[in-house]
């Protein structure tokens, strides 16, 4: 009987009196090494509000979490802070206890002692105690006065765009349908295939990339979930999570919009192109790019290698030009930067083609002058071995020590201070020269300034956390496949395009979103009005002026509002505040920090 009374309660135990309880993590020694956790937990006891105070070994271990749920449920604790590592890492975690506890899972605070106390203080075990202390009894000040608040739902379209038609595209669009997701891939090209389409043999399957090419666009044709729009000019993308709105001009002319919950970046990469007179590009004749090498092996006869109706005896492959680029030295691009990323693909890929030469041209003699060689990948080692056996000639140059060309009509000499002769100046005399170009993304300014997308120092998209979520761009609902976000090859671009898919696939699952509690909210009795809150608002839609019942008031859109705080920062009269953050909770942590004592 006295246990079913406790569970009643325990269900709408937030409209009861505020019973906290407070849990102090020694993280295995993390935390307990430098504070004082047992001074703490004696303190927290102690402190106004608090109905109990324990210390645990590992609070996340489930033996912890089980601390938390038997207070829960035997002492009527509505709630809860653990003093412990990273929110980040955790707080999901013991939100999720609160849940299954059968209380609202905000009714929680995370205070970071590891981070923000052990691991800074070491040296000082006094005072990291004491910070330890301040620190939790400002989240329990925080605590007391949280609301319970309410994951808002925002009903989703159960479709994902896929932007771009290449193969992380295409990979993407089928992993979604196979997961039970409408994909619509909308593709500029007036063809789907991306640089499949121009490649010849590809590694690591030997496969030609057109049969590559076939069977994606026979499982894509075959896959009724899966609607192409190919030769498609996107001008207009807007909505958020759940609801976007793309809008394009379609081959024909016409217009079309597709609304989609989710969206994959897809784009992929545009070949760097030499600028006119690097290495002689553009200037002096048989000087090509490797993407134009392997056009040329794709088309050649067998035989006799030939370039510009002149048979090719010999050729120069120079590495790493786009590519690895060091400011000062090497010319800039049109936003004043230099691409000083390492273009990846391209070491495997030239010595993948010079193989290719040798085979089908055994005669013609191979010069590879690089910087380094990258052949990252599994077994691509091999293709460097294989080059070597077979008599490509390896020349090494330091970063600083960039090879010159000296072209004549018929030849180029290319002069290398060659580290591995102890820097000798050599001279290598070849028919072709070929420029080992890395890869840039596309030009995606439109859909990025459209999209609010962030973008990285390379100008490739750019992911959240490139471990924790490697897919997801920060604007929520939209994710990022293959060479959009990095160099990758096939078999990278391939595992992040499926992995992409899955995200949108989760996040679809359902018909409508959960997202985060923690927006704007207007007290609508306070507010004058005044329109100094959507000024300072950067996400478009969150927050605009209304009117009701003849009152101008602000009104937040809680699906846009990034619960940034920027509008709260400017109200005069405290109208409007970030759920969760109030501006109460924070006057109230503030003052249990400063306190004497
Ligand atoms: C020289 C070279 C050789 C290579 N050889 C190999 C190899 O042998 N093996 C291997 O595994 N990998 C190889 N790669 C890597 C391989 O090319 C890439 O991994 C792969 O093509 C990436 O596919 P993607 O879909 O990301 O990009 P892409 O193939 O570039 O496709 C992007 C697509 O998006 C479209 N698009 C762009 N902007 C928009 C827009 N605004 N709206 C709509 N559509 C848009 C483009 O038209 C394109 O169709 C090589 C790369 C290079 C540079
Ligand atoms: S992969 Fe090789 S050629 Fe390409 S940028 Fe990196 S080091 Fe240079
Ligand atoms: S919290 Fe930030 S995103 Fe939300 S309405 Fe205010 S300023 Fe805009
Ligand atoms: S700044 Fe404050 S008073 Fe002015 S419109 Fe915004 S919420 Fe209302």
């Amino acid at each position: 009987m006295e246990e079913n009374i406790k569970d009643e309660a325990a269900k709408d135990n937030y409209r009861q009196a505020p019973k906290t309880a407070v849990y102090v993590c020694h993280c295995g020694g993390n935390i307990s090494d430098v504070v004082d956790v047992k001074k703490v937990a004696a303190e927290m006891a102690r402190y106004p509000g608090v109905a109990v105070a324990r210390e645990y070994a590992f609070m996340c271990s489930s033996n912890g979490q089980d601390l938390i749920i038997d207070d829960i449920k035997k002492l009527g604790v509505n709630r809860v802070v653990v003093a412990a590592c990273s929110p980040s890492l955790h707080e999901l975690t013991f939100r999720g206890v609160l849940q299954r506890a059968g209380i609202n899972p905000y009714l929680y605070e995370h205070v970071n002692i590891r981070e923000q106390v052990s691991w800074v203080h070491k040296a000082d075990h006094e005072g990291a105690t004491a910070k330890a202390v301040k620190l939790t009894q400002a989240g329990v000040e925080k605590v007391l006065r949280q609301d319970p608040l309410n994951a808002i739902r925002v009903a989703a379209e159960p479709r994902v765009a896929v932007i771009g038609g290449g193969a992380a595209g295409m990979k993407a669009a089928l992993a979604a349908a196979g997961k039970g997701l409408e994909a619509v891939i909308i593709e500029k090209a007036p063809r789907l295939g991306g640089k499949l389409l121009e490649l010849g043999k590809v590694y690591p399957s030997g496969e030609q990339a057109s049969s590559v090419l076939k069977k994606f666009e026979d499982l894509v044709a075959a896959e009724k979930l899966i609607t192409v729009h190919t030769g498609a000019e996107i001008d207009f993308v807007g909505g958020f999570v759940g609801n976007f709105k793309i809008n394009f001009k379609k081959s024909d002319g016409g217009m079309a919009q597709i609304k989609a919950g989710a969206v994959i970046m897809a784009t992929g990469f545009e070949h760097y192109k030499p600028h006119k007179g690097e290495f002689g590009f553009g200037e002096a004749a048989n000087v090509v790019t490797l993407p134009d090498l392997i056009t040329l092996l794709k088309n050649s006869p067998a035989g006799r290698l030939e370039y510009a109706g002149k048979e090719i005896k010999s050729l120069a492959l120079i590495h790493c030009v786009g590519s690895r680029q060091i400011e000062g030295v090497n010319q800039p691009q049109a936003d004043g930067k230099v691409n000083d990323y390492c273009s990846r693909v391209c070491c495997t890929s030239a010595l993948y083609t010079a193989n290719q030469v040798k085979e089908k041209y055994p005669a013609v003699q191979i010069y590879d002058i690089y910087r380094d060689i990258r052949t990252y990948g599994m077994r691509h080692e091999d293709y460097y071995e294989k080059a070597s056996k077979d008599g490509v000639i390896f020349f090494r140059h330091a970063e600083t020590d960039q090879p010159i060309v000296e072209s004549a009509r018929v030849a180029h000499t290319v002069k290398v201070k060659d580290v591995l002769t102890w820097n000798e100046e050599l001279e290598i005399k070849a028919d072709l020269l070929v420029l080992v170009t890395g890869m840039m993304p596309s030009d995606i300014k439109f859909l990025a300034s459209q999209m609010k997308l962030a973008v990285g120092a390379d100008r490739f998209l750019q992911e959240v956390h490139p471990k924790l979520r490697p897919v997801e761009a920060a604007n929520s609902g939209i994710f990022i496949a293959g060479t959009a976000q990095a160099p990758m090859d096939l078999t990278e671009t391939a595992a992040a395009a499926a992995t992409a898919a899955a995200k949108a696939a989760i996040l679809l699952a359902e018909p409508d979103i959960p997202l985060e509690p923690f927006v704007a909210v207007v007290d609508e009795a306070k507010c004058t009005g005044c329109g100094l809150c959507p000024a300072e608002c950067s996400y478009e839609g969150a927050l605009m002026m209304t009117e009701k019942n003849g009152k101008k008031l602000a009104q937040v859109n809680p699906a846009l509002c990034k619960g940034c705080g920027a509008c709260v920062a400017v109200c005069p009269v405290r109208a409007i505040d970030v759920a969760g953050w109030t501006l109460d909770q924070f006057d109230a942590m503030v003052d249990a920090i400063g306190k004497e004592g």
